[in-house]
């Protein structure tokens, strides 16, 4: 399966469990099915609760946080970004389209998710130097 189907398709089902405000069995089995123990991984993020969405002001600046395990991943979803090994290695590579992380914050978005925080600017510089450290 080629990485545009990939997205194309997540794409669509997103676009239907925001209209219902929920992802249906035949979603979960759908996603399941593209994304394996990616979205297994995405669906406990989810409901963990480990999804932030940070708006920065006044410029309005978004960044999301997942919250992982060891470590917070920094996702720009506009870039499909994400500072998770993964990503670095394997999307980047073309190898995997899409990491846990960036598959979680999109589910997320979609279904109203996750936690809002409101941050001043001056905090910015800090916060992402931050989310941006390397993995320990
Ligand atoms: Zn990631």
């Amino acid at each position: 399966m080629s990485g545009n189907s990939e997205i194309d398709t997540l794409n669509a089902i997103c676009k239907e469990a925001k209209a219902v405000g929920k992802l249906s069995g035949n979603n979960l089995t759908e996603l399941y099915e593209l994304f394996g123990s990616r979205f297994t991984k995405a669906l406990d993020a989810l409901k963990e609760g480990r999804v932030k969405k940070y708006t920065f002001n006044p410029s309005g600046r978004v960044v999301w946080i997942v919250v992982g395990r060891e470590r917070d991943y920094l996702i720009m979803p506009e870039a499909e970004f994400c500072t998770c090994d993964d990503f670095y290695f394997r999307v980047l590579d073309k190898k995997v389209h899409m990491c846990y992380h960036l598959l979680t914050q999109k589910i997320a978005q979609n279904l109203c998710w996750f936690e809002t925080f409101e941050e001043n600017d001056e905090c910015y510089g800090m916060l992402m130097n931050e989310w941006k450290k390397a993995t320990p």
